[in-house]
């Protein structure tokens, strides 16, 4: 029961590391991470407003916002379905 708490960048719930889904600007998920619910709203929203950026430390220009989408969506369809 000592799961990490993380923060969802989109709505500011603060949840269990395992409740969200966690992105991070490289492809091999290296280095910070940013957080979001596992969840289509917050992750649109998350997207639609660029906000992985400040949490993980990099330019919008670093972050690849179509692989990233496409990773989000299809852990929430997975987790979801
Ligand atoms: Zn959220």
């Amino acid at each position: 029961m000592s799961e990490p708490i993380r923060t969802c960048i989109a709505c500011g719930l603060k949840k269990p590391k395992g409740e969200l889904i966690r992105t991070a600007a490289s492809l091999d998920g290296e280095g910070r991470g940013a957080y979001v619910c596992i969840s289509a709203a917050c992750a649109e929203r998350a997207l639609k407003r660029k906000m992985f950026a400040r949490p993980l430390r990099v330019g919008e220009d670093a972050i690849d916002w179509v692989r990233l989408e496409r990773e989000l969506m299809e852990k929430v369809n997975l987790t979801n379905a």
